[in-house]
């Protein structure tokens, strides 16, 4: 993993190794439309990391169909992968959840989420994910 890839890379540098889209979601904190992305519908099995630095954060096993448009997790890797922050934009009042390693936005979490499970619905942006097959290395 890149040194350079924590919270204090500049903006050249993630310009630089981000796409467009990804520039958008992971560091303007964009958000993809619904239903249009890489992931809302895959249910392989396998590990979501961070589409900037590759840190792990979810399970395929912690992945459900929510009918928002957007990948849909009950719980991260560990307590230690996302980081909370509290998101006033749009009027709203929610829960933005980032990186915890280099600070790249993913999405937001909400308490509508399975009942048996959580509770929570983390609804994360494909955009801010890359899927492998296969186990966790953690
Ligand atoms: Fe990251």
């Amino acid at each position: 993993m890149n040194k350079l890839e924590n919270g204090n890379s500049t903006d050249e540098y993630w310009k630089k190794k981000l796409s467009k889209e990804q520039y958008y979601i992971l560091r303007l904190k964009g958000t993809e439309k619904p239903f249009t992305g890489e992931y809302y519908n895959h249910f392989e099995k396998g590990v979501y990391s961070c589409a900037a630095c590759g840190q792990e954060l979810f399970k395929s096993t912690a992945k459900f169909y929510s009918s928002c448009g957007w990948p849909s997790f009950f719980e991260p890797i560990n307590q230690y992968v996302v980081k909370e922050q509290l998101d006033t934009s749009h009027g709203m009042i929610r829960t933005e959840i980032v990186c915890s390693k280099c600070g790249g936005h993913l999405g937001h979490v909400f308490e509508d989420g399975p009942k048996d499970k959580t509770g929570l619905r983390y609804c994360i942006n494909s955009k801010s994910l890359k899927f492998e097959k296969g186990e966790s290395k953690q």
